[in-house]
């Protein structure tokens, strides 16, 4: 039996790295599926074809994460054309890394409307429906970094320690009305966002991770399929790593 039969699930920023592994996750146990992208039309095209590969209602949506009004009428076409909204899975996220020193304004903003801001777009425009329901997983994709900072990343941390205040928040504020607020910290995972380190760089963050080796978008989607499930109907309120040992 399939863990996430006749549940819909929403995905931002899934056309490729973490976000594409947690859709096929989600799809594989039977879940449909609207995730947006921002650009890559031609993978998000891809994606959604594979998805449907698995026998489930998959569609891509265009969408710039950071903006409330096209978030919520996206949000709107998801609930008629797919008739509900069990699992949110905040994902989309950008870095702009820099020295302090050196980090812009345009830096720092881009960085809090993309990672931050998204998610109250999203959660916002989707709360009425999930009240409705009396129920509902939301899955935030933080960062270990939201905890520990990192030297250069001051924007970006920032931004992902203001994601796991915003879990804590909601979970206790929809609590009693059945929804589920959680977050999920991955450590290094190699996809496109950490394609861009210095050998150094990278040799520095996997000499750091006991079971030495980066992390995989598959190794996220596991716990984002486990967390959207009712198998975690107990856990709400709750940022959990996965990072192969690398936060303890
Ligand atoms: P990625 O490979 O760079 O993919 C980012 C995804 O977000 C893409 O689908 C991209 O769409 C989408 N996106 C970016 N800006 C957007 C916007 N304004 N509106 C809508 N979609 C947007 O990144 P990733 O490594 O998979 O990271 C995914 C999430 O995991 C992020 O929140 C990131 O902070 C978090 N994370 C990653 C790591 C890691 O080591 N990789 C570690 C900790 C946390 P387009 O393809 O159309 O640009």
């Amino acid at each position: 039996m399939k863990l996430l039969g006749n549940k819909v699930a929403f995905v931002s920023g899934a056309s490729r790295g973490i976000g594409s592994g947690i859709v096929l996750g989600l799809a594989k146990q039977g879940a449909s599926i609207a995730f947006t992208y921002r650009s890559s039309s031609a993978e998000a095209e891809a994606i959604e074809k594979e998805l449907q590969s698995y026998g489930v209602k998959a569609k891509a949506f265009q969408l710039d994460a950071a903006n409330y009004e096209q978030t919520e009428k996206i949000i709107q076409q998801v609930i008629a054309d797919f008739g509900s909204l069990d699992i949110i899975v905040n994902n989309a996220g950008i870095t702009k890394d820099n020295l302090l020193m050196r980090m812009t304004e345009e830096a720092w903003d881009e960085v809090m409307q993309t990672n931050l801001k998204s998610v109250f777009n999203v959660v916002k425009a989707s709360q009425r429906q999930l009240l409705k329901q009396r129920s509902g997983s939301i899955i935030n994709i933080s960062s270990v970094v939201g905890d520990s900072g990192n030297a250069g990343q001051a924007n970006y941390a920032a931004s992902k320690a203001g994601m796991n205040g915003f879990t804590k928040s909601v979970a206790k504020e929809l609590g009693s009305r059945g929804i589920r607020c959680n977050a999920i910290a991955p450590g290094f995972i190699e996809t496109e966002m950490t394609q861009g380190l210095s050998k150094e760089q990278k040799e520095m963050w996997l000499a750091n991770i006991p079971l030495k080796r980066g992390g995989t978008p598959e190794d996220i989607a596991n716990l984002v399929v486990f967390i959207a499930s009712d198998m975690s109907s107990y856990i709400t309120g709750q940022v959990i790593n996965v990072c192969g040992g690398m936060q303890t």
